[in-house]
């Protein structure tokens, strides 16, 4: 039995992207022009974009939602898993990051698929619900400030229908949640997220070890 997840070494961490991965150019092209940006560590890695388009055809989704677009890799990677007539709610504050993020949805031909929300991620989700829109989508990815993270998820699990998926980023936050010396008020609101969604009977979840730590929550 292995109780203890494997540590990647740099070694290691190179196997699995020789071994799994399969991102497309464009992918790989806004990812490196990201990682040359100052807020690069905001970008969800590759593994991760390509466990999303599993997640998305595993649940069939059409109608996906996303809570912290940045410049566009996780939009990108489900609305190529998506089918044509598919579409993401994409939630973000930035009009020069989802610059770059337009760019590139463009050149891979998806475009059409993104509805792209700039304004507060609470009023845009507050907003859907106001219009009827609960329960009618199918996956959900939340990454954007840790100190709401509580209110995008009570939000997002009202807006996927029941076996609806919610995906949260960064639920280990460079391990610092497990440190008690360790009290700012993002790690804080994480370590109690985390202990909500453990204690969350409306959903079936697991929280993987992957890039950063990242909650899967399936709406019972
Ligand atoms: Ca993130």
């Amino acid at each position: 039995m292995t109780e203890r997840t494997l540590q990647l070494t740099d070694q290691l961490s190179a196997y699995l992207y020789e071994a799994s991965l399969r991102e497309p150019d464009v992918l790989r092209r806004l990812r490196a022009e990201t990682s040359a940006m100052r807020q690069a560590s905001m970008q969800i890695g590759p593994i991760q974009g390509q466990l999303f388009a599993l997640l998305v055809e595993l649940v069939g989704a059409r109608r996906c939602l996303e809570v912290g677009t940045f410049t566009g890799y996780s939009a990108l990677a489900v609305a190529l898993a998506l089918p044509d007539d598919g579409t993401v709610v994409a939630c973000d504050l930035s009009e020069e990051w989802t610059s770059i993020a337009r760019r590139y949805w463009e050149e891979a031909g998806v475009a059409y698929k993104i509805d792209l929300r700039l304004a507060p991620g609470l009023k845009t989700l507050d907003g859907l619900l106001g219009e009827g829109s609960s329960d009618t989508f199918d996956f959900a990815f939340i990454d954007a400030d840790k100190e709401e993270y509580e209110a995008y998820y009570e939000r997002c699990l009202r807006l996927v229908r029941p076996g609806g998926l919610i995906a949260v980023d960064n639920t280990l936050w460079s391990g610092k949640v497990a440190d008690p010396a360790v009290t700012d008020a993002d790690t804080e609101a994480i370590r109690a997220f985390n202990e909500k969604v453990r204690d969350d009977e409306r959903v079936t979840m697991s929280l993987l070890p992957v890039g950063d730590g990242v909650t899967l929550a399936r709406r019972r």
